[in-house]
């Protein structure tokens, strides 16, 4: 792995002069004065090792350097460096302010990352968000927003369970911000986050039990006047749920945000005994646990620092079962090797150690949400009950525009060819004698069109139905996938001689750099690997290969074939729809079909091929 930052000179560098964070200077002087570069972080840490040394990272430091800009944000912020490093320091910490720092000059906002705002924003959102204090209230429980969604009948019965011991418990359904915090946004995370607080106070809370050691770590940091405190050592102390004991051995996942929280670490190894099973430890447990891969958002933009992370995990677990107590780090693990939740094996043992629990998948998990706000509701007397309305606007690109002109484009579409007559040229002869009437004209409009659209970021899908609605399949193949290559050649001939400023603005972010890097290392290759399984946006891929040093003819070659086999099987598919829509199912339909699954199976047969490779 390449080693991204040049090895600086020993002792410290000043850095007062740079107009920076005063929070980042003070990091950045630590680590070039207290690190002695001794490689331990850099032997447990990916990232480093890509990276280079703390030390050296810190004295190279440029805020003006796209490199500086994008590069903290593929640290998983798990604080792992802190506990190898033998003079104590923290390049975590250092890492969240170069993100703070990113975010303040208004370059941290990159596109990857709408899913998980959109997500904190739903959390946060009038929709999702409940509060039910009843009267007497000082102690709420806090279950979060990934146990709510993946385990609702499990926050029901927790929340049922704790009532035993305190009834006047409150309930909150609400996001901590604790994604935004991580991203570097950290004055939307503050207002968010101390608005919650303050209602809470005012309202006499003074204690939070959560489930969530994200969450937890975030009321223990920011949430003074409120002491917080697991349910797992809620639960050790005050009674487990009545269920069965179970046999066999199981392991422990420690998730980083609580990996100097001894107390849990004991509590939860407790329980799990206490259920009758024997722990094998891995290697790297409690105070030295590894990241889950899900940690300070990195899989958005660096997946294989991310998907590292959780092979070294499914590697140490040596195939037993993983018992965690972060409903991230379960769903993330899970996709990978056998790991549960504590709360599943609290509640439904024998399920749990015979793998048979119900645990759901997005978007399922959205309807969970609203489903538990809903009996919760149903529940709730003689309190105080809120939906959460104070909101700060959240800049997420494109998401809502987008959704709404493609649903516009749609209702335009259904009602033009209700009333303008036009289902007269839905009969493939009069849409046929139509086109004729254009002549040649027709296939090169249609051609052009497709040539011009990827450089305006226009999606090439609903162009290509036409075509083979238009052509039917053998000209609409051969018309679409010449114009598609010419297509992604202009934007690439673009983007490397004419905007190329621009278009390094737009791809700020890592993982854009990582396909240069994959383009170095694998060349040609990377450009087949990207067009047959969809990591990248593909009108945004094209610019960005422009960007690279492939050549362009290896460019075009690969773009033309490995746009084939998709533009093929959409072209055989919508070439049979016009009979479709008149009621009748052809065969050219059924292999339309056929090849559409086809294609969309190659990202998982690569991901199987991939996995299995790994283990
Ligand atoms: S916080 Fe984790 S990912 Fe970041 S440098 Fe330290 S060990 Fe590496
Ligand atoms: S372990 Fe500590 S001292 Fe050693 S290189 Fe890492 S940060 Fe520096």
């Amino acid at each position: 792995m390449q080693n991204t930052i040049k090895e600086e000179k020993p002792g410290a560098k000043d850095f007062s002069k740079l107009d920076i964070l005063p929070a980042l200077k003070e990091q950045l002087a630590v680590i070039s004065e207290k690190c002695i570069k001794c490689k331990l972080c850099q032997k447990e840490c990916e990232f480093l090792r890509k990276h280079g040394k703390p030390k050296d990272i810190a004295d190279s430091y440029n805020p003006d350097d796209n490199l500086y800009q994008g590069m903290p944000f593929e640290c998983s912020l798990c604080q792992l460096c802190v506990a190898v490093c033998p003079v104590k320091i923290n390049p975590a910490f250092m890492f969240l302010e170069m993100r703070r720092e990113t975010v303040r000059r208004g370059n941290g906002d990159y596109p990857e990352y709408n899913t998980i705002l959109n997500y904190e924003k739903r959390g946060t959102s009038k929709k999702y968000s409940f509060y039910f204090l009843p009267t007497g209230c000082d102690t709420i429980f806090f279950p979060g927003c990934t146990l709510s969604g993946t385990r609702p009948d499990k926050v029901q019965k927790l929340y049922e369970h704790i009532k035993k011991t305190i009834p006047s418990i409150g309930i909150v359904l609400d996001c901590c911000t604790k994604p935004s915090h991580d991203l570097g946004r950290d004055e939307y995370f503050q207002k968010m986050f101390q608005e919650m607080k303050e209602y809470l106070m005012i309202n006499g809370v003074r204690n939070v039990l959560v489930a969530c050691p994200n969450c937890f770590k975030v009321f223990k940091k920011y949430g003074d006047g409120i002491s917080v405190r697991s349910v797992y050592e809620f639960m050790f102390q005050n009674g487990l749920p009545d269920t069965e004991q179970v046999h066999g051995v199981v392991t422990i996942h420690d998730p980083c945000a609580l990996r100097f929280d001894e107390s849990v670490h004991n509590v939860v190894r407790d329980l799990v005994s206490a259920k009758g099973l024997e722990i094998k430890e891995m290697p790297h447990h409690g105070k030295k646990t590894l990241c889950c891969g899900e940690g300070g958002s990195v899989g958005f933009i660096a997946p294989d620092l991310a998907k590292n992370w959780g092979s070294l995990r499914k590697k140490e677990a040596e195939g037993k079962m993983i018992v965690t107590y972060c409903a991230g780090c379960a769903n993330f693990l899970s996709s990978i090797t056998p790991t549960s939740h504590i709360l599943d094996l609290l509640f439904e043992p024998s399920a749990t150690i015979s793998g048979n629990v119900r645990v759901s998948k997005a978007p399922i998990t959205y309807l969970n949400r609203l489903k538990l706000k809903s009996n919760l509701r149903k529940a709730s007397q003689n309190g105080v009950i809120r939906e959460r309305t104070f909101s700060i606007p959240v800049e997420t690109k494109g998401g809502n525009l987008k959704r709404f002109l493609f649903l516009a484009v749609i209702v335009a579409a259904i009602l033009a060819v209700r009333y303008t007559g036009v289902t007269h040229y839905l009969e493939q002869n009069s849409l046929r004698e139509l086109i004729q009437g254009y002549g040649v004209l027709a296939p090169l409009i249609y051609m052009l069109i497709y040539t011009i659209a990827p450089a305006l970021f226009l999606p090439g899908l609903p162009i290509t139905i036409v075509g083979g609605i238009l052509f039917g399949p053998f000209w609409g193949v051969l018309y679409t996938i010449s114009s598609a290559t010419a297509g992604a050649c202009l934007a690439f001939l673009i983007s490397r001689y004419i905007a190329r400023d621009w278009i390094e603005r737009k791809l700020k972010s890592p993982r854009w750099r990582m396909l240069d890097e994959g383009v170095e290392k694998h060349g040609w290759k990377i450009v087949a690997f990207t067009r047959l399984i969809p990591v990248f946006p593909f009108n945004l891929l094209n610019y960005a290969f422009g960007l690279t040093k492939i050549k362009f003819l290896h460019y075009a070659v690969t773009t033309f074939f490995c746009m084939l086999p998709a533009c093929i099987a959409f072209i055989v598919f919508s070439s049979s729809l016009l009979e479709l829509i008149k009621g009748k199912i052809s065969p050219t339909f059924v292999i339309g079909i056929g090849l559409i699954i086809l294609v969309s199976l190659i990202p998982l047969f690569y991901k199987r091929y991939k996995t299995k490779n790994s283990s």
